[in-house]
């Protein structure tokens, strides 16, 4: 069928010669709109079995466009069923004001998903960063989601020029003016600079990309003339950093063309050092990927060296914290001896204890004061040597309501992570 010619061009679309790629061709542009279908609402369990199963090599990559896009409510159902048609999984965030995808495409679909970009002219040509460590099992599921921004700055975009953009650099001219002495700043949010930076940069400690820009422009105060490079994942951020700080008078602003992600892939074409010492933190279930062996951080938990992290697994906590394995065998994989004594309960008793509460679903909250967590594990762990519970509120759950539950309090040795503190007759 012929697509409406208006249509596809109000959507961004230009095809040569006004003819479809293959793959819309028996398919109209616009969808029926029953948008119901245009979302994956399986169990993520079931999600990754099929994965699994699946056998496909896959690639994992990320790119993002500052595009004006019109109609994105439209334009996100198209993109929806023409990316799902051709297998592909992950997070792409559609704006007004661009696009920001973290896909995993299966490999032998490369070539096509790079047609049915280039097919639109928003996304035409637009530069891939793929990632260098993967399995391809980066992403369960497709998530087109239509956002305010694409990334969220909580900047006044009116207030500055976002095109007056810093020089983008690559990883050689990066690590020759970071040898000459410029000043290195990490865009990214706190939690993801934990186990892995470029030596020496500046750590902003505000939780928001607009805390963090402002703290940077305390500390760079005076510097408006040196040289400053600032870095980010995968690049976006620093569009947006650089321009800021130009605005603020900054002169000498360079970033990292492609972010970490490119910088990791540059290293290994070109045979280039890494200035860049650790993991890069990563937004898909492999949570990050190793660019040099170098561990650069400690447990939360006992302070030992180790770069494994990690979500607490008692998902009304889900905090993000560097574990060292010797303590997430100690704490059942949580963060606290308080989640453990949730998490080891039998399921139908902790969905008990969950009612009511909200269940922190996004990977976004670190753990930020490693040494508090220490002091309140010391305690909990106190309480429990001395047979009680940390969670007293247990005893009406599971006692109430004619509950067929029973509590039975069992003394614990330090190291049995009180799995059999509670037990079900049924
Ligand atoms: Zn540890
Ligand atoms: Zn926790």
């Amino acid at each position: 069928m012929k697509a409406p010619k208006l249509r596809a061009a109000s959507l961004g679309m230009t095809f040569p010669g006004n003819r479809l790629p293959v793959s819309s061709q028996h398919r109209p542009i616009v969808p029926s709109m029953d948008t119901h279908r245009l979302r994956n609402l399986h169990r993520p369990d079931i999600l990754r079995e099929r994965l699994e199963r699946e056998g496909v090599l896959r690639t994992t990559l990320s790119f993002y466009r500052y595009v004006r896009l019109s109609e994105v409510e439209a334009l996100r159902h198209v993109l929806y069923q023409e990316w799902e048609a051709l297998g592909v999984l992950g997070r792409i965030y559609i704006s007004q004001e661009g696009i920001n995808a973290q896909v995993s495409v299966p490999t032998a679909n490369l070539e096509a998903f790079r047609a049915a970009l280039d097919a639109r002219e928003a996304f035409a040509k637009v530069p891939w960063k793929i990632a260098v460590e993967d399995d391809g099992k980066s992403f369960l599921k497709l998530m087109v989601k239509v956002k305010k921004k694409i990334v969220a700055d909580g900047l006044a975009d009116d207030a500055f020029d976002v095109t007056n953009v810093g020089t983008h650099l690559n990883a050689k001219t990066f690590n020759q003016k970071m040898e000459e002495g410029a000043v290195v700043i990490d865009m990214r949010n706190n939690y993801e600079c934990l186990i892995g930076h470029f030596e020496g940069a500046y750590l902003p400690k505000a939780d928001t990309f607009r805390g963090a820009i402002e703290e940077v422009l305390v500390q760079l105060d005076g510097k408006q003339h040196e040289p400053v490079l600032m870095y980010c994942t995968g690049g976006i951020r620093c569009e947006k950093a650089s321009a800021y700080l130009r605005h603020h008078g900054f002169t000498n602003v360079g970033q990292l063309h492609g972010g970490i992600i490119d910088y990791a892939r540059q290293l290994k074409a070109e045979g280039i050092e890494s200035k860049y010492k650790g993991q890069n933190f990563v937004f898909d279930e492999r949570l990050a990927e190793r660019i040099t062996d170098d561990v650069v951080s400690t447990c939360m938990q006992c302070g030992t060296s180790s770069d494994r992290i990690t979500n607490c697994q008692e998902v009304t906590c889900n905090m993000l914290l560097v574990q060292c394995p010797d303590c997430a065998a100690k704490y059942v994989d949580c963060c606290s001896p308080s989640c453990r004594e949730i998490h080891v309960l039998p399921e139908v008793v902790q969905r008990a204890w969950r009612k009511g509460r909200s269940t922190r679903s996004t990977k976004t909250k670190a753990i930020n004061d490693p040494e508090a967590l220490r002091q309140r594990i010391h305690a909990e762990e106190a309480i429990l040597a001395a047979g009680d519970t940390l969670h007293p509120e247990l005893t009406n759950i599971i006692t109430g309501g004619g509950s067929q539950l029973h509590l039975r309090k069992v003394k614990l040795d330090d190291k049995s992570a009180s799995v059999g503190s509670l037990t079900t007759n049924n």
